[in-house]
């Protein structure tokens, strides 16, 4: 690797209207460029490289990822070993991180009816880095793929068989690649090894899920078919009875899929309180907003119960692991938790939940039965990781 510049990845993450970039080192985690587009597909397109912003002529994922690009250093470039997507949806068929070649970007383009919203956004990025830069192996890491090691009871629904088998109908769980590296360094905070332990690991920022993380092996997650379900989240509802579908159809004169969307984008913390970013709904609610302290309670109640349901696939509960925007920062929301899942054995430390600080920790009482862990995330750097070993062994 000689000094140290080459062996690095650049990470791509395309949402439906944005591209965020990455170089990543995969030994040392320093990320010596990053970029974001944003409003990509609209003419209101714009391109955000340190303190440089670019307003494309090509609006598309493609024309907004080689803008982003001609920022990129040569020095930078000319170390790059591949390229990593972040890719939302992998059904069934991705169960690990893959290099792309036009199987895989032919069984992607399949995936598509499958979930919409969550693949094409990822094969649109994959598209346009081939075309920018074509001389770079480019690798898939799937945020369903941590979860397909789920057993049948838990992944298949109560529906008609052929629900499942005809039209693809079953759990697949999202935020995998965070559960998987929180719950890898979880292993290294308590000092035990991973395949020993009884992990629950709380994905918590503008989506959240929960998944239980047996020996390393995911056996259960809160997210279903697409990140609907499972816990209250930002916008989306989580756990709903699907009757209320057809209810609110009829009573709103729309249309199912309309209903669909106002429970992922005008529910949740934002449907209840008017809120939808957990900093605002703290401060709505320490000022004594009533509809923000429910929102914070429904959200707070919901993961426990989730939690506690989670224990039921390990057969016991070693660790609860908080990750994400909220995980990693709000206090109140772990006390909150800590307190409802105290009867398994939970005991809280309010000095250590209390303490800000970027670096994984343990936040419960010593001798505590249930270690409780903040550990920040970092798919980027599982991306560039699972990128350079696939390149490696590939070449
Ligand atoms: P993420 O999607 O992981 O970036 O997380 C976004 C969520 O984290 C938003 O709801 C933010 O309000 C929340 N968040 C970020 N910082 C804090 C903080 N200091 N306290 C409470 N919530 C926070």
């Amino acid at each position: 690797m000689g000094d140290g510049a080459a062996g690095r990845v650049l990470v791509v993450n395309c949402g439906s209207s944005t591209v965020k970039l990455a170089v990543v080192d995969p030994d040392t985690g320093e990320r010596p460029f990053a970029g974001l587009a944003d409003r990509v597909g609209t003419p209101d397109a714009s391109v955000r490289v340190g303190t440089t912003t670019r307003t494309p002529d090509d609006t598309s994922h493609r024309g907004a990822l080689a803008v982003a690009l001609e920022e990129l250093p040569d020095d930078v470039r000319s170390g790059l070993v591949a390229v990593g997507h972040r890719i939302v949806h992998g059904g069934a068929r991705f169960t690990r991180s893959v290099v792309v070649d036009d199987d895989v970007l032919a069984e992607l383009r399949g995936l598509t009816d499958l979930a919409p919203l969550h693949v094409a956004p990822g094969v649109a990025g994959i598209e346009a880095a081939l075309s920018v830069l074509p001389d770079l192996p480019q690798v898939t890491v799937f945020d369903t793929a941590f979860h397909q090691t789920m057993p049948e009871r838990a992944y298949r629904y109560a529906v008609p068989e052929d629900w499942y088998a005809e039209h693809g109908v079953r759990r697949y769980g999202f935020h995998g690649t965070s559960h998987r590296y929180v719950t890898a360094v979880a292993a290294e905070v308590l000092d035990r090894p991973l395949e020993s332990l009884r992990l629950v690991s709380a994905h918590l920022g503008n989506g959240c899920s929960a998944a239980a993380v047996l020996h390393g092996r995911s056996v259960d997650t809160t997210m279903g078919l697409t990140p609907l379900e499972g816990l209250v989240m930002g916008t989306r509802s989580g756990d709903i009875d699907p009757a209320v579908v057809e209810h609110m159809a009829r009573r709103l004169g729309v249309s199912a899929a309309e209903v669909v969307a106002l429970l992922n984008r005008e529910s949740g913390l934002l449907g209840v309180s008017g809120h939808r970013d957990m900093r605002e709904l703290e401060a709505a609610a320490l000022a004594g907003d009533a509809p923000a302290q429910l929102a914070l309670e429904l959200f707070c109640y919901r993961l426990a119960k989730h939690v506690a349901g989670l224990t039921v696939a390990l057969g016991g509960l070693d660790a609860l692991v908080f990750t994400g925007g909220i995980g990693e920062n709000s206090t109140g929301v772990r006390a909150r938790v800590q307190e409802l899942l105290a009867h398994l054995g939970v005991r809280a430390d309010e000095g250590a939940n209390a303490v800000r600080s970027q670096e994984a920790r343990r936040v419960s009482a010593p001798g505590s039965p249930v270690d409780v862990l903040v550990i920040p995330t970092d798919e980027e750097l599982v991306i560039a990781r699972d990128a350079r070993e696939l390149v490696g062994a590939a070449r």
